[in-house]
């Protein structure tokens, strides 16, 4: 069976790219299939698996509006995962979709056939519950969160967990939370430590044990087109994502287990 991971929070620059980018690398590296789309104009995803969004001759805005077949979209990346580019084409993409009668539907509709060949597909979304996330959201499997331990992250959050319980009831009942992630984690601050021990009590299990520390190597990475794995993999944020994606498949093997009793 194929995951389909949206990464997504409407918060910008908590660390969805970095996660979506290097979670892929570390789940190739573990020898699992992966497709990483991204889904966001920015073509930050794109750009940090080491595909040059300026250099495209076609985009994710070409498979989304069946222009062009996955095929003649999507790229190895040298981190040994399968990409489905963007940039700022994709805006287009984004006005194209809400002329659409099955606008929600549409991503969905197009990974049904296009993703069967690969174990997990990582949805890199943008910073906002636009409909490009909303594809995501109904096409996913499930849902990973990352966030900054800060004071304004759980209000933000509910807003989120809202649209998510949204799309369950009326779109996709499958789609379930594929972990909280705390991001750039600095354990010597305080409030940090006290949001943490909140998400841990209303959310329990759902946040993953596994913590990203502020890494100076995980800011540097996409600036040579490179995830961690491959710029410097011995690093506190190279360990870090390779735990995630050790504790990613734990989870989905059990899930697997816990369908079949
Ligand atoms: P946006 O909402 O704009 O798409 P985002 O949620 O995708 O942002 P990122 O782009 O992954 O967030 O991260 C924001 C910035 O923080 C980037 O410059 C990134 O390199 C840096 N960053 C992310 N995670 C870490 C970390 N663990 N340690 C240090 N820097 C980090
Ligand atoms: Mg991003």
């Amino acid at each position: 069976m194929t995951r389909i991971i949206a990464v997504a929070n409407q918060k910008g620059g908590v660390g969805k790219t970095t996660t979506t980018v290097n979670l892929a690398a570390a789940l190739a590296a573990l020898n699992e299939r992966v497709l990483m789309i991204d889904l966001d104009p920015q073509g930050n995803a794109t750009m940090g698996s080491g595909v040059d969004k300026n250099d495209l001759q076609a985009s994710s805005y070409h498979w989304l509006m069946a222009e062009l077949a996955f095929a003649e979209v999507s790229q190895a990346s040298p981190a040994s995962y399968q990409v489905m580019p963007s940039n700022l084409d994709l805006t287009a993409a984004e006005v194209a979709l809400l002329q659409h009668n099955d606008r929600e539907f549409v991503m969905r509709d197009l990974l049904k056939g296009d993703a069967s060949a690969f174990d997990y597909v990582l949805i890199d979304c943008p910073p906002s519950l636009n409909i490009l996330t909303v594809n995501a959201l109904v096409a996913a499997t499930s849902v990973l969160i990352p966030m900054q331990c800060e004071y304004y992250a759980l209000e933000g959050l509910s807003a989120l967990l809202d649209t998510v319980d949204g799309i369950r009831e009326k779109a996709n009942p499958i789609l379930h939370i594929e972990g909280l992630l705390r991001t750039m984690y600095d354990p010597r601050n305080g409030l940090t430590r006290d949001v943490s021990r909140q998400l841990i009590h209303y959310f329990g299990d759902q946040v993953f044990r596994t913590v990203v520390p502020r890494n100076v190597r995980l800011a540097e990475a996409p600036s040579h087109g490179l995830p961690i794995l491959l710029y410097d993999r011995g690093s506190r944020g190279s360990l870090a994502y390779q735990a995630l994606a050790a504790e990613v498949r734990k989870r989905n093997a059990k899930r697997t287990s816990d369908r079949k009793q």
